[in-house]
């Protein structure tokens, strides 16, 4: 293992991924400053199993972290640190906010039990499982929590964690070891939010800033329009008896999407309240989840705070969303719009639905979220003839049902990203969390909009790694304050 046997330069700073560089998956990242070593995120890959799903683990000797810091509960950036706790030679702090802590507890507890459902029948499970219910247990126990806009240190590293938008919870922290300040941005958004605040800048300046590259140098519709969109594209649908498919990731922007069409439902009675065209909001953790929105609703913006204090009831309190555990109680007559996890239709209850509803002409297959590369997801929006049965690989299944995209994944694009870029004033910028070519054209836009200070002592500075590739910056004489 070619990584751990060099130590940076003692001036310079080392970063380097062992997941989510040049991809959108398996999020890990490695900083090493001054003899401290942090890891920001521990997600899996959602097009990948078992051990496969992982960062590169085996490249780094993780008994010399000193400290991990995960920015949010999405699968992508959490999901495998149990694995890294219990099942590798770990030693370090762990912290979280604690909106992500509680849900972190629920999804995972979900996430384990999905990943070995999608085991074939008389397969031994137990090799393709990452960890079991006791390491997720244990884990949970180990993990810190911190508040926002507070400071901690751990062994000499300083962090503070920042509003980031994107799903409760949601934190950028920015770093600061021997005097050199590093911002991680984790997945962020900047556009105003039906529950959310939106991502701040933090009030000291940094030296580097690690910045998702989701959307790469793609620009969104203004919110409403997407509202209007999303929810005249639903009314069609339905009244001409079809139903709607929405899968989303079982927290986070799915209740987003809740308050829009619940709102909808409200205003648009006579037509579609009363039962006659029911919202479902199918998920094993709809319940938990819910009640965990409930709970936070004091870490919202001040918007859904003075409703929820204007009417005395809580806003994820749905009058028009009903929720299914299964698909046992589901009564299939008419038209209907069911919000299902996972998100990207990899298996469980979304990937069910599918099935079963794509065969008819008449029905809608709605993604809002960022689908990955490899899931059924991303297959589906190139509009194939026919998808594979996740149950049966041999089987297709014919695919008339109408597929549409809009995007409430909550990630800036590029005005928003650039925008907030030049607040932050780094003059080295890492980009993460990308495919290659939106990232590439991320990192050209930039480099030009950048250009006048180039060869000036301000000169901007911009990376666009690969996994396990080394980025060494260095930092003479700075000032410790
Ligand atoms: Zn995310």
């Amino acid at each position: 293992t070619q990584l751990e046997n060099e130590v940076p330069d003692k001036d310079h700073l080392r970063f380097f991924s062992l997941g989510g560089s040049n991809e959108v998956g398996r999020s890990c990242h490695i900083l090493q400053y001054k003899g401290k070593t942090l890891m920001l995120d521990a997600g899996i890959h959602p097009a990948h199993q078992g051990l496969a799903s992982l960062p590169y683990y085996d490249e780094f000797d993780l008994s010399t972290i000193d400290l991990l810091l995960i920015s949010h509960f999405h699968l992508d950036h959490a999901a495998s640190l149990p694995y890294v706790m219990q099942r590798t030679n770990f030693r370090g702090r762990v912290f979280m906010t604690h909106p992500t802590k509680a849900i972190y507890r629920w999804l995972l507890n979900d996430f384990v039990k999905v990943t070995s459902i999608g085991d074939s029948p008389g397969q031994d499970s137990s090799n393709d499982n990452l960890y079991s219910d006791e390491d997720l247990a244990e884990s949970f126990d180990r993990i810190e929590t911190i508040d926002y806009h507070s400071t901690m240190e751990v062994n000499g590293i300083k962090f503070t964690a920042f509003h980031a938008g994107h799903v409760l919870g949601a934190a950028m922290f920015q770093i600061e070891i021997a005097g050199v300040r590093v911002l991680f941005t984790g997945d962020y958004s900047r556009e105003v939010d039906r529950h959310l605040n939106s991502a701040e800048v933090p009030p000291q300046s940094s030296d580097v800033i690690i910045v998702e590259s989701t959307f790469g140098t793609a620009t969104h519709e203004p919110r409403q329009n997407r509202e209007r969109k999303l929810t005249q594209l639903i009314h069609t649908v339905v009244s001409k008896g079809g139903r709607v498919l929405l899968p989303v990731f079982a927290l986070g922007r799915a209740q987003e999407i809740m308050l829009i069409l619940d709102e909808y439902w409200q205003n648009h009675k006579e037509e579609l309240g009363n039962g006659q065209v029911p919202i479902f909001y199918a998920s094993n953790l709809a319940k938990k989840c819910m009640s965990v929105f409930q709970t936070y609703v004091n870490m919202m913006n001040d918007d859904i705070r003075k409703k929820f204090k204007d009417s005395q009831t809580n806003p994820f309190i749905f009058k028009n969303i009903s929720y299914l555990k299964n698909l046992d109680e589901f009564e299939d007559f008419g038209p209907s719009v069911m919000l299902a996890s996972p998100g990207m239709l990899q298996n469980g209850l979304s990937r069910d639905i599918l099935e079963k509803w794509c065969p008819e002409e008449k029905n809608l297959v709605l993604v809002t979220g960022y689908s990955v590369e490899g899931t059924m997801a991303k297959y589906l929006l190139l509009e194939p003839e026919a998808i594979p049965s996740v149950h049966n690989p041999e089987i297709t299944i014919p695919r008339r049902c109408q597929v549409d995209e809009i995007t409430f994944a909550a990630h800036v694009d590029f005005r928003e990203n650039l925008e907030f870029i030049e607040l932050i004033g780094a003059s080295n910028i890492i980009l993460v969390h990308g495919e290659s070519n939106p990232m590439g054209r991320l990192k050209s836009a930039l480099l030009s909009n950048f250009s006048s200070l180039k060869d000036t002592e301000n000169e901007v500075h911009v990376f666009n790694p690969r996994n396990c590739v080394f980025v060494d910056i260095e930092f003479k004489d700075v000032k410790v304050a």
